[in-house]
């Protein structure tokens, strides 16, 4: 079967078409500017050109129809017809408590869907627009919602309750989500299927532009590093990660900011860029530090810092660690930053070995052979793990 993975914003349309029979990738592309002009990017897979040029794009549903025309088209297509196409997969940011697993869109999927507006005010709208879109452009076709957040509805209660007053996570569902979650899910499943025994604890680093840290045993997660929103747990490229919530009120009443001007200030001006002044982008910043810049070294040394702790903390939720895995773009590409990463964890039993952990952006072992936790790099592939699960619920 080939399934078609979707993920929405509110002006950008990402897709993949992949072939379930072995899993290849037939094409990909984007939709960018919805909603504003319109611009198609469209990757055929088999060998026929790429088609890039403004499309019009009044709604997500022109996206959508473009998009099939181009799968289906002579010139770009990879397909003959659109009944080729047997299930859409949605990546959708939110689901609040309600999904711990991914499911076929029906009236009460929407309902939670929209349940979940306040949670993820940024991507749940947009998600649900790809959903209608398809809908309207594909009738009969099954659409299937994968939730970012539903790796983390393992978690036990004392790892995802705030120390707060309880009424808030009562009445107002206010509690650690996690994101990235099918990132998570993809690649501690693949560290499972490597080390090959049952029980396995999985500390996975996902370090990217927003980066988070998971811990789980058998692919169940136990904690990770993300909170109610995004912007928890380690710095990021732009997002401060965690930090005292007494500081903000000292900033904001010294600069007289609005509470949504400090949330900017967090998610946008802070991180590894705030910190340095030079870059969100690692590499800008390796460039910079290798030119001497002080703050880019000292982001760079706070990021490893902040990651090795977390992998520190969660052996100990885990009573150990068996695999190490690193992904993202940060995590699959910096050898340096692994390497930083992991200076000092020995006492764990992790040993990286420098000759593998040259490695990049393909799946390898990085650590030594006598490194009693295996480290490996796994490449993500979100879309793969959406297609996934829409196959075996269509099925
Ligand atoms: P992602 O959000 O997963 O796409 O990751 C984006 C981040 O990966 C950016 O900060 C890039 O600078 C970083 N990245 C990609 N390649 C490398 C590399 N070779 N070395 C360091 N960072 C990299």
């Amino acid at each position: 079967m080939k399934i078609l993975v979707i993920n929405a914003g509110s002006s950008s349309l990402k897709y993949q078409l992949i072939d379930m029979d072995d899993e290849s990738l037939l094409a990909k592309g984007l939709c960018e500017r919805i909603g504003i002009d319109g611009r198609l990017t469209h990757k055929p897979q088999n060998g026929k050109p790429a088609y890039e040029a403004d499309v019009p794009f009044p709604t997500h549903k022109e996206a959508i129809e473009a998009v099939l025309e181009k799968l289906t088209s002579a010139e770009y297509g990879v397909v003959d017809s659109m009944s080729e196409i047997g299930a859409v997969g949605h990546r959708v940011l939110h689901g609040g408590s309600e999904f711990t697993e991914s499911c076929l869109v029906d009236d009460a999927c929407e309902a939670a869907i929209k349940k979940c507006f306040p949670l993820g005010p940024l991507h749940n709208p947009a998600n649900l627009m790809g959903i209608k879109a398809c809908q309207a452009v594909m009738p009969g076709t099954p659409q299937v919602a994968v939730f970012d957040t539903s790796f983390g509805m393992s978690m036990a209660p004392k790892a995802y309750i705030y120390a707060l007053p309880y009424e808030y996570y009562e009445n107002d569902s206010l509690r650690r989500y996690g994101f990235h979650g099918t990132s998570h899910r993809f690649v501690s499943a693949r560290a499972c299927e490597l080390a090959g025994k049952p029980g396995t604890r999985v500390i996975n680093c996902h370090l990217g532009n927003g980066s988070s840290v998971s811990a789980s045993i058998d692919g169940k997660c136990v904690d990770t590093s993300m909170g109610l929103t995004p912007l928890a747990g380690v710095p990021m490229g732009t997002r401060s990660g965690d930090c005292d919530p007494a500081l903000l009120q000292f900033i904001m009443n010294k600069y007289g900011f609005s509470v949504d001007e400090m949330l900017n200030i967090l998610n946008k001006k802070s991180g590894v860029l705030g910190i340095s002044g030079v870059s969100s982008d690692f590499r800008d910043l390796d460039n910079a530090a290798a030119e001497g810049n002080e703050r880019a070294r000292l982001a760079l040394d706070k990021f490893a810092y902040e990651v090795r702790k977390y992998i520190g903390s969660y052996a100990a939720a885990l009573g150990g660690v068996d695999v190490l895995t690193f992904t993202a773009g940060v995590g699959e590409n910096s050898a340096s930053m692994r390497a930083s990463i992991c200076e000092g964890l020995e006492f764990l039993g992790i040993k990286l070995c420098p000759e593998r952990n040259k490695v990049r952006g393909k799946e390898a072992l990085i650590s030594t052979d006598d490194s009693s936790v295996a480290v490996y790099v796994i490449p993500t592939n979100e879309e793969l793990m959406i297609a996934r699960d829409t196959l075996s619920l269509v099925q």
